[in-house]
């Protein structure tokens, strides 16, 4: 069994594994982030202007709700469901009654969905 209060091992690479090393953390990384970057913006999906992720969900709420629940700088953009309750439970604005046309975006398929049931989630963290 590894002993765990002893201290790591020193690292010390041959030159291949250090070149290797810096290779991909300059090169091969950098290169495949920026490759996903570029496929999702030819995906032309939308992302959410808080966190970045473009999950295909979308809702609506309606005006009065969006603007109690989301700040301002916000407003005016794409915010994914997530955030959203993130924002309201920061905010104690009790959305579960006010969701609706919520629908996925996929790239196979489209799909809508009625929610059966809805509740206010009060006292938890
Ligand atoms: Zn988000």
């Amino acid at each position: 069994m590894e002993d765990l209060q002893a201290p790591a091992p020193e690292w010390k690479p041959s030159l291949w594994e250090w070149l290797h090393y810096r290779l991909m953390y300059w090169v091969v990384l950098p290169f495949r982030a920026w490759q996903v970057r570029i496929r999702q913006w030819g995906e032309g999906r939308q992302r959410c202007k808080v966190c970045g992720v473009a999950d295909g969900f979308n809702f609506t709420v309606p005006d009065s709700v969006w603007e109690a629940v989301v700040p301002l700088k916000f407003q005016c953009g794409v915010v994914c469901l997530h955030c959203f309750d993130h924002f309201a439970k920061q905010r104690e604005v009790d959305y579960s009654t006010s969701l609706s046309g919520f629908c996925f975006a996929g790239d196979k398929a489209s799909l809508g969905f009625e929610i059966s049931h809805a509740v206010n989630i009060k006292d938890r963290d």
